[in-house]
């Protein structure tokens, strides 16, 4: 078994559509960023490939792969998860916890965690928090998340 770690933080932007765990949230101030934003998808992105030894999403999904730039983060999980079972592992579980004042990640979780489960290949699951006030997320300037992954060797 292998564990990983991953981590993403994006600047909210007025006015821009808000995609966070696989889902737009209406009336939330999405992230900017040269793709959807969806912190949590990149985060888990980086978890699996952590886990996996394959790098990171940077190094994944760079300039040198600019078929992809712009994907949607639940398009680049997908692909992460093909990478993941190329190199013989599959998902044994994930979490992901989403940091910030919006969106209210518990009014949709089955719903955020059915998408990000089918795009993972494996149970996600999907959690939020908030700092209280304090710090980039607090003042509402961005959206963070955290996310772990354990794989399993493909047998
Ligand atoms: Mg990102």
């Amino acid at each position: 078994m292998r564990v990983g770690i991953g981590t993403d933080v994006h600047p909210v932007e007025p006015g821009r559509a808000c995609w966070v765990a696989g889902l737009l949230w209406e009336g939330v101030d999405g992230c900017a960023g040269h793709s959807d934003g969806d912190v949590a998808a990149h985060a888990l992105c980086d978890a699996l490939l952590s886990a996996a030894a394959l790098g990171d999403l940077g190094a994944v999904f760079g300039t040198g792969r600019p078929e992809w730039a712009g994907a949607s983060g639940v398009a680049l999980l997908a692909e992460v998860r093909r990478l993941v079972a190329a190199a013989g592992w599959t998902l044994g579980n994930a979490a992901v916890q989403v940091i910030g004042n919006a969106p209210k990640i518990g009014t949709r979780r089955a719903e955020a965690q059915e998408v990000l489960s089918a795009a993972a290949g494996g149970p996600v699951s999907v959690s939020g928090t908030t700092t209280d006030g304090l710090g980039l997320t607090g003042r509402g300037e961005g959206i963070a998340a955290v996310a772990t992954a354990l794989l399993l060797p493909t047998v």
